[in-house]
């Protein structure tokens, strides 16, 4: 939908409900992929600061959604500033989905957090993360830095947090890409 990961996990999600509901032998285990969907949402979230040592006076509280913000045009998480190198940490317990080197990110992890949260972190300096590897709140995924096109900015930490289903709630008429608020949530909310 939103970012490449919600989209291919809602199409893992509905091509999985509808091969199993389709194939009448396997139509009473529907229930199955809902019920751990269900189980996903009730996951309590208790979310930590994904930098070691950061206050909330290392970001930005109106960095998210700030604009205008070069070619991503509104800024879609907060930026937390700590020295190169810092550890950072998985806020929430989670499973990578992925790490990747390139790009805007640079150096950058994904993690699937409770509630089918997707937590992104990027420009890190080191990723110390593995794919399809579950994390507890507060293991070390990589560190501080200035890859990607933070490049010559001083090293910080971009956290976003992206959710494939809608928010409907948080729709916004008079921001700039306001209706992408239903999907990328602000990581201050739970970081104060
Ligand atoms: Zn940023």
């Amino acid at each position: 939908m939103i970012t490449n990961t919600t989209r291919r996990f809602l199409t893992i999600l509905i091509t999985g409900i509808f091969t199993i509901w389709f194939d009448r032998r396997y139509r009473k285990y529907t229930f199955i992929p809902l019920l751990i969907l269900l189980i996903g949402f009730i996951l309590p979230q208790n979310m930590i600061q994904p930098v070691k040592g950061a206050s909330t006076s290392d970001w930005d509280i109106n960095s998210f959604w700030a604009y205008p913000w070069g070619n991503s045009v509104t800024h879609k998480g907060i930026d937390i500033f700590q020295i190169k190198g810092t550890d950072v940490v998985s806020s929430t317990h989670g499973w990578v989905v992925y790490t990747y080197e390139g790009g805007k990110g640079g150096k950058s992890v994904m993690i699937l957090g409770p509630k089918w949260r997707f937590h992104y972190y990027a420009h890190l300096d080191e990723i110390k993360a593995t794919p399809f590897v579950p994390v507890k709140r507060g293991a070390v995924i990589g560190t501080v830095g200035d890859t990607g096109n933070a490049k010559g900015k001083p090293p910080h930490l971009h956290y976003a947090i992206t959710s494939p289903f809608p928010y409907v709630n948080r729709y916004d008429k008079e921001a700039i890409h306001g209706w992408k608020k239903m999907f990328y949530l602000n990581p201050d909310t739970w970081l104060r």
